[in-house]
Protein backbone atom coordinates (compact mmCIF):
# COMPACT_ATOMS: atom_id res chain seq x y z
CA UNK A 1 0.00 0.00 0.00
CA UNK A 2 1.48 3.93 -0.49
CA UNK A 3 1.39 5.54 2.71
CA UNK A 4 -0.09 8.82 2.52
CA UNK A 5 1.49 12.21 2.52
CA UNK A 6 1.04 15.02 4.85
CA UNK A 7 -1.13 17.52 3.82
CA UNK A 8 0.64 20.85 5.26
CA UNK A 9 4.07 19.87 3.91
CA UNK A 10 5.89 23.12 4.89
CA UNK A 11 5.18 21.61 8.39
CA UNK A 12 6.83 18.17 7.19
CA UNK A 13 10.42 17.18 8.79
CA UNK A 14 13.56 16.05 7.42
CA UNK A 15 14.10 11.72 7.64
CA UNK A 16 17.31 12.94 9.69
CA UNK A 17 15.36 15.04 12.24
CA UNK A 18 12.59 12.41 12.21
CA UNK A 19 15.89 9.85 13.58
CA UNK A 20 17.34 12.84 15.94
CA UNK A 21 13.69 12.96 17.79
CA UNK A 22 13.94 9.13 18.13
CA UNK A 23 17.25 9.72 19.25
CA UNK A 24 16.50 12.27 22.04
CA UNK A 25 13.12 10.65 23.57
CA UNK A 26 12.69 8.12 25.93
CA UNK A 27 8.93 7.13 25.55
CA UNK A 28 6.28 7.15 22.56
CA UNK A 29 2.30 5.22 22.54
CA UNK A 30 2.69 2.22 20.26
CA UNK A 31 -0.55 1.87 18.44
CA UNK A 32 -2.22 -1.49 18.13
CA UNK A 33 -5.05 -3.32 16.84
CA UNK A 34 -6.60 -4.30 20.45
CA UNK A 35 -9.38 -6.42 21.43
CA UNK A 36 -12.51 -6.48 19.62
CA UNK A 37 -11.14 -4.33 17.02
CA UNK A 38 -10.08 -1.23 19.12
CA UNK A 39 -7.00 0.47 18.97
CA UNK A 40 -5.19 -0.13 21.80
CA UNK A 41 -2.44 2.84 22.17
CA UNK A 42 0.09 1.81 24.57
CA UNK A 43 2.71 4.19 26.01
CA UNK A 44 6.23 2.23 26.32
CA UNK A 45 9.72 2.97 26.76
CA UNK A 46 12.05 2.46 23.70
CA UNK A 47 15.53 2.72 22.25
CA UNK A 48 16.52 3.61 18.57
CA UNK A 49 19.37 1.33 17.47
CA UNK A 50 20.33 0.44 13.50
CA UNK A 51 17.07 2.00 12.06
CA UNK A 52 14.63 0.00 14.34
CA UNK A 53 12.51 0.59 17.88
CA UNK A 54 12.90 -1.80 19.98
CA UNK A 55 10.85 -1.83 23.29
CA UNK A 56 11.10 -4.25 26.48
CA UNK A 57 7.74 -5.94 28.34
CA UNK A 58 6.72 -8.77 30.03
CA UNK A 59 5.86 -12.24 28.36
CA UNK A 60 2.10 -11.97 28.51
CA UNK A 61 -0.47 -9.20 27.87
CA UNK A 62 -2.66 -7.19 26.07
CA UNK A 63 -0.08 -5.57 24.07
CA UNK A 64 1.36 -9.40 22.87
CA UNK A 65 -2.04 -10.83 21.92
CA UNK A 66 -2.54 -7.85 19.53
CA UNK A 67 1.12 -8.27 17.96
CA UNK A 68 -0.08 -11.73 17.84
CA UNK A 69 -2.81 -11.06 15.80
CA UNK A 70 -1.53 -8.04 13.84
CA UNK A 71 1.80 -6.90 13.44
CA UNK A 72 0.77 -3.66 12.09
CA UNK A 73 1.45 -0.69 14.59
CA UNK A 74 2.30 2.81 14.50
CA UNK A 75 4.42 4.53 17.02
CA UNK A 76 4.34 8.33 17.98
CA UNK A 77 6.95 10.15 19.88
CA UNK A 78 6.18 13.59 20.76
CA UNK A 79 8.84 15.59 21.10
CA UNK A 80 7.64 19.27 22.04
CA UNK A 81 4.04 20.51 23.21
CA UNK A 82 4.69 23.83 23.86
CA UNK A 83 1.70 26.05 24.90
CA UNK A 84 1.60 29.12 23.61
CA UNK A 85 -2.07 30.67 24.93
CA UNK A 86 -1.47 34.21 23.45
CA UNK A 87 -1.22 32.01 20.60
CA UNK A 88 -4.05 30.07 20.97
CA UNK A 89 -1.61 27.64 19.90
CA UNK A 90 1.13 24.87 21.22
CA UNK A 91 4.57 24.87 19.75
CA UNK A 92 4.41 21.10 18.79
CA UNK A 93 7.21 18.49 17.28
CA UNK A 94 6.05 15.19 16.68
CA UNK A 95 6.75 11.98 14.52
CA UNK A 96 5.20 8.66 13.46
CA UNK A 97 6.86 5.59 12.11
CA UNK A 98 4.12 2.88 10.40
CA UNK A 99 5.57 -0.58 10.44
CA UNK A 100 5.69 -3.92 11.94
CA UNK A 101 6.38 -5.45 15.22
CA UNK A 102 7.59 -8.49 15.86
CA UNK A 103 8.82 -10.38 18.81
CA UNK A 104 12.14 -11.37 18.52
CA UNK A 105 13.61 -14.85 18.71
CA UNK A 106 16.94 -14.36 18.15
CA UNK A 107 18.76 -14.56 21.36
CA UNK A 108 21.90 -12.51 20.04
CA UNK A 109 19.66 -9.44 18.97
CA UNK A 110 17.46 -9.67 22.56
CA UNK A 111 20.64 -9.24 23.69
CA UNK A 112 21.66 -6.46 21.69
CA UNK A 113 18.52 -4.55 21.82
CA UNK A 114 18.54 -5.22 25.83
CA UNK A 115 21.77 -3.84 26.02
CA UNK A 116 20.99 -0.78 24.19
CA UNK A 117 17.93 -0.22 26.64
CA UNK A 118 19.90 -0.74 29.68
CA UNK A 119 22.49 2.31 28.41
CA UNK A 120 19.64 4.60 26.99
CA UNK A 121 18.24 4.36 30.63
CA UNK A 122 20.59 3.58 32.60
CA UNK A 123 23.84 5.32 31.00
CA UNK A 124 26.01 5.42 34.31
CA UNK A 125 26.28 1.60 34.45
CA UNK A 126 29.17 -0.28 34.05
CA UNK A 127 29.03 -3.21 31.62
CA UNK A 128 28.88 -5.21 34.33
CA UNK A 129 26.22 -3.87 36.08
CA UNK A 130 24.29 -3.96 32.75
CA UNK A 131 25.08 -7.71 31.46
CA UNK A 132 24.03 -8.87 35.13
CA UNK A 133 20.52 -7.38 34.63
CA UNK A 134 19.80 -8.73 31.56
CA UNK A 135 20.92 -11.99 32.65
CA UNK A 136 18.64 -11.45 35.14
CA UNK A 137 15.55 -10.47 33.62
CA UNK A 138 16.35 -11.79 30.26
CA UNK A 139 13.60 -15.23 30.89
CA UNK A 140 10.81 -12.84 32.08
CA UNK A 141 11.32 -10.22 29.34
CA UNK A 142 10.28 -9.87 25.72
CA UNK A 143 12.01 -8.10 23.12
CA UNK A 144 10.22 -6.01 20.47
CA UNK A 145 11.23 -4.56 17.25
CA UNK A 146 9.35 -2.19 15.10
CA UNK A 147 10.39 -2.32 11.74
CA UNK A 148 9.76 1.19 10.33
CA UNK A 149 8.18 1.13 6.46
CA UNK A 150 7.35 4.81 6.24
CA UNK A 151 8.27 7.59 9.14
CA UNK A 152 6.84 11.30 8.84
CA UNK A 153 7.89 13.99 11.82
CA UNK A 154 6.14 17.28 11.28
CA UNK A 155 6.19 20.65 13.80
CA UNK A 156 3.78 23.18 14.15
CA UNK A 157 3.50 26.21 11.55
CA UNK A 158 5.64 28.39 13.87
CA UNK A 159 8.39 26.29 14.76
CA UNK A 160 8.44 25.73 10.54
CA UNK A 161 8.72 29.16 10.18
CA UNK A 162 10.96 29.71 13.30
CA UNK A 163 13.41 26.97 11.28
CA UNK A 164 13.26 28.42 7.92
CA UNK A 165 13.66 31.98 8.79
CA UNK A 166 17.22 30.47 10.61
CA UNK A 167 17.90 28.72 7.66
C1 LIG B 1 6.16 6.52 29.95
C2 LIG B 1 5.86 5.04 30.09
C3 LIG B 1 6.84 4.13 29.76
C4 LIG B 1 6.58 2.76 29.87
N1 LIG B 1 7.54 1.87 29.50
C5 LIG B 1 7.27 0.56 29.48
C6 LIG B 1 8.21 -0.40 28.97
O1 LIG B 1 9.31 -0.06 28.52
N2 LIG B 1 7.84 -1.69 28.94
C7 LIG B 1 6.63 -2.11 29.42
O2 LIG B 1 6.34 -3.32 29.37
N3 LIG B 1 5.75 -1.25 29.90
C8 LIG B 1 6.02 0.07 29.94
N4 LIG B 1 5.08 0.97 30.41
C9 LIG B 1 3.80 0.42 30.90
C10 LIG B 1 2.90 0.15 29.68
O3 LIG B 1 2.23 1.33 29.31
C11 LIG B 1 1.89 -0.99 29.93
O4 LIG B 1 1.15 -0.70 31.09
C12 LIG B 1 2.56 -2.34 30.08
O5 LIG B 1 3.48 -2.56 29.05
C13 LIG B 1 1.54 -3.46 30.11
O6 LIG B 1 0.92 -3.53 28.83
P1 LIG B 1 -0.07 -4.77 28.53
O7 LIG B 1 -0.75 -4.51 27.25
O8 LIG B 1 0.66 -6.03 28.66
O9 LIG B 1 -1.03 -4.58 29.78
P2 LIG B 1 -2.37 -5.36 30.23
O10 LIG B 1 -2.35 -5.34 31.68
O11 LIG B 1 -2.43 -6.70 29.52
O12 LIG B 1 -3.45 -4.41 29.63
C14 LIG B 1 -4.82 -4.61 30.02
C15 LIG B 1 -5.49 -3.27 30.04
O13 LIG B 1 -4.91 -2.43 31.04
C16 LIG B 1 -4.95 -1.09 30.65
N5 LIG B 1 -3.58 -0.54 30.61
C17 LIG B 1 -2.41 -1.18 30.34
N6 LIG B 1 -1.37 -0.31 30.38
C18 LIG B 1 -1.90 0.90 30.67
C19 LIG B 1 -1.34 2.19 30.83
N7 LIG B 1 0.00 2.42 30.70
N8 LIG B 1 -2.16 3.20 31.11
C20 LIG B 1 -3.48 3.00 31.24
N9 LIG B 1 -4.08 1.80 31.10
C21 LIG B 1 -3.30 0.76 30.82
C22 LIG B 1 -5.59 -1.06 29.27
O14 LIG B 1 -6.95 -0.79 29.43
C23 LIG B 1 -5.35 -2.47 28.75
O15 LIG B 1 -6.30 -2.88 27.79
C24 LIG B 1 5.31 2.31 30.33
C25 LIG B 1 4.34 3.26 30.68
C26 LIG B 1 4.61 4.60 30.55
C27 LIG B 1 3.53 5.60 30.91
Amino acid sequence: MEFRKMRRAGQLLEGKECIAILERNTAGVLSLLGDGGYPYGVPLSYVWQDGAVYFHCAKEGHKLDAIQNSPKASFCVIDQDQVVPEKYTTFFRSVIAFGCVQILEDAQETQKALYALGKRYAPGETEERLAEEIEKSISRTTVLKLTIEHMTGKEGIELAKMRKSAQ
